[in-house]
């Protein structure tokens, strides 16, 4: 996941002054009240200068001043968003939330500013990323209503305000979610020894496991416990977090939505959103996700069939009076992969102990792209977060700097995402930084958090190696293109190639065979079908609330109670959906949207994805670029063809 927080955005030093770009500019670690001051100035600071910008006649410098005014904003708003959701103080967190939404209001506000759309309107581009800058321009401010009527515009602004206002209270009932779930010693049956230890702290005065909601937590807990009650009291607290309050604000945020298209006259919300998506329409996505799901129809019932059988020879019952619950999936795929593949996720551990996985990560990205990467002790908002200088390895030019925030704790952000902090800007002489937060499991990973880590990384990549001459397009591109980076990225946790340079990293640890690396990737194929599955479902249940909405658990119940495993009564998922409650509402589906550009761009590497040449390539054609070129553009311009999603139902279809 990616997360800017206001995508056409930014803030200020002096109008038109030149700033030297500092050499290592840091990210500021506000108290609640220092927070709350930075937030007030940035905000007047910006105001002030849109008030400047209005009274110019001439559009002459309009784009300059509009990436000084974005740059003024986002040097408090992403630290501030970030430190929201990640500060160990909850004086902090809570502090950030009015300061994003009075950002929000500011937002709207400039995108409403009609003296300033009729400079970017009238402005001559004088090369093709001012013209890429333009029409980006003219479409948020469309967006934001200025063309409409005053009496609409005003609603389109009390809209977004309200917006933001229910994201946060679905994040932070996310977040702040008190649930705990007791197991005896007897329902730990089947968990690793390891998990077993670090859980030691969980323990109560009677012996029982008293465990959070984490991930870290749950999912090998899904995967390993051999009690299917314990693992059915888990799940249905799992798919509970965020509560019944979640759903109604859900709901809420969904029908604003509905409100926005109609203001424009557009028949959805989903028609307003992805008109300016690389999908163009809704019908795009619903023949895409059709034929997804055609693609993986079949797969999934085999392999649930297969599962069910695992089941009945476990528990010594009829196959046909035997039934598959969700509790079950992930256990018994593990032990159709342990006994198939060889392939033990627990054991896997001992080989990617966390910080020589993060080492490994580093290291690829440093052989791929021609990078160096430099630890240096900075300030941070927790002791174990880590942060990195970005430097050309060529000429030793300082690019970029990130953070790694990579362990659960509580009151934290509770998924893996990568977060924006500033922008890349050649014209402002401006240097790029982001950080990754994740919840991984500190003592070792399994190969699946090693992908999510490879995954954030390759989000990071992009927003650190950007070097775009105007900061609203450092790091960014349109929805259904932002996880291509990512997914691809994915893949060097899988290939023996990159795999092999682990023991550079790490002497001591396993080394994984030839062998083991094919069994680890046929059983990671072992189970496409139902995870694309899955990924069609969230997708399609998106797309039906942002087409037409209905309370979101009715929607869901329906959808999902058509699928082979049903629906679970008592469970609630879309109450911890978060994605949908933010920028990636009628998007879900451009997660598998970039995975067909990530998987075809794969193909440029010929299979040897350590190939610096072809690094150097993707990082100045694809990464560099962030969106001041069209995506499609940029994709063809790597390939040397028109892209395919040939790779991609390969993929799908486990037949890659
Ligand atoms: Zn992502």
């Amino acid at each position: 996941m990616r997360i800017l927080p206001l995508l056409l955005l930014a803030a200020l030093p002096a109008f038109g002054e030149r700033q030297a770009a500092p050499a290592r500019p840091l990210m500021p670690l506000y108290d609640a009240a220092g927070l709350k001051q930075a937030c007030d100035t940035a905000i007047a600071n910006a105001r002030r200068h849109a008030k400047l910008m209005e009274q110019k006649k001439s559009p002459t410098g309009v784009f300059n001043e509009w990436n000084q005014l974005q740059i003024g904003i986002e040097d408090v708003l992403n630290p501030v968003y970030l430190l929201g959701e990640v500060h160990p103080d909850k004086t902090v967190r809570d502090a950030a939330e009015p300061c994003l939404t009075q950002f929000v209001s500011l937002s709207t506000e400039l995108f409403q500013n009609e003296k300033i759309y009729k400079r970017v309107e009238a402005a001559k581009p004088a090369n093709p990323h001012q013209a890429k800058l333009r029409k980006d321009l003219l479409e948020g401010f469309e967006d934001n209503g200025v063309t409409l009527p005053a009496e609409k515009r005003a609603r389109v602004k009390a809209i977004f305000d309200k917006l933001e206002e229910l994201r946060q209270a679905f994040d932070r009932d996310i977040r702040d979610d008190p649930t705990r779930v007791t197991f005896t010693p007897a329902e730990m049956e089947g968990m690793p020894e390891a998990y077993l230890k670090a859980h030691e702290k969980a323990r109560d005065k009677d012996g029982n496991y008293v465990l959070t909601l984490a991930y870290p937590s749950y999912f090998p807990f899904l995967a390993n416990a051999k009690s299917g009650e314990a693992r059915k009291r888990y799940y249905v607290a799992k798919l509970r977090e965020g509560g019944e309050k979640n759903l109604a604000i859900l709901a809420d945020i969904y029908a604003l939505r509905k409100e926005l298209a109609d203001l424009y006259g557009l028949p959805s919300f989903a028609d307003y959103a992805l008109r300016r998506r690389m999908v163009g329409n809704p019908q795009t996505v619903d023949r895409f996700l059709a034929s997804v799901k055609d693609a993986v129809t079949d797969l999934e019932k085999k392999e649930l069939g297969e599962l069910t059988a695992e089941k009945a020879k476990d528990l010594g019952t009829p196959l046909g009076e035997t039934r598959l619950e969700r509790w079950d999936t992930s256990y018994y795929q593990e032990r159709v992969r342990k006994a198939r593949y060889s392939v033990d996720q627990e054991a896997l551990r001992k080989y990617f102990p966390s910080g020589k996985a993060v080492d490994y990560v580093l290291l690829v990205s440093q052989r791929l792209y021609g990078v160096t990467f430099r630890e240096a002790k900075v300030p941070v908002w927790n002791p174990d977060v880590r942060y990195f200088d970005v430097l050309d390895a060529k000429t030793g030019q300082f690019l970029s700097g990130f953070y790694l925030d990579l362990y659960p704790r509580e009151g934290k952000y509770n998924h893996a995402a990568e977060f924006g902090l500033r922008g890349a800007s050649l014209v402002a002489r401006r240097t790029p930084s982001a950080a990754l937060v994740a919840n991984l499991d500190p003592k070792g990973l399994d190969h699946e958090e090693l992908e999510t880590l490879m995954h954030e990384f390759g989000h990071v990549m992009h927003a650190v190696l950007s070097r775009t001459d105007y900061q609203p397009h450092s790091g960014n591109a349109k929805q259904d293109f932002i996880e291509a980076p990512s997914k691809m990225y994915e893949e060097w946790a899988r290939r023996e190639g990159p795999l092999a340079l682990f023991k550079e990293v790490c002497a001591d640890c396993p080394q994984l065979t030839h062998e083991q690396i094919r069994q680890m990737e046929a059983a990671r194929r072992y189970g496409q079908g139902i995870r694309y599955a899955r990924q069609w479902l969230y997708s399609v249940f998106d797309m039906e609330l942002s087409k037409n909405p209905r309370p979101p658990l009715v929607v869901w119940k329906e959808l999902e109670s058509a699928t082979p495993q049903g629906h679970v009564e008592g469970t609630m998922l879309p109450a911890s959906f978060s994605h949908i409650a933010s920028s990636y509402a009628a998007g879900y589906y451009g997660y598998m949207w970039a995975e067909v550009l990530a998987l075809d761009m794969l193909s440029a590497f010929h299979g040897n994805l350590m190939d610096p040449a072809v690094g150097r390539r993707y990082r100045d054609t694809i990464l560099s670029q962030g969106s001041q070129e069209e995506e499609i553009d940029m994709v063809r311009k790597f390939l040397g063809r028109e892209p395919s999603s040939e790779a991609f139902f390969a993929e799908i279809t486990g037949k890659r």
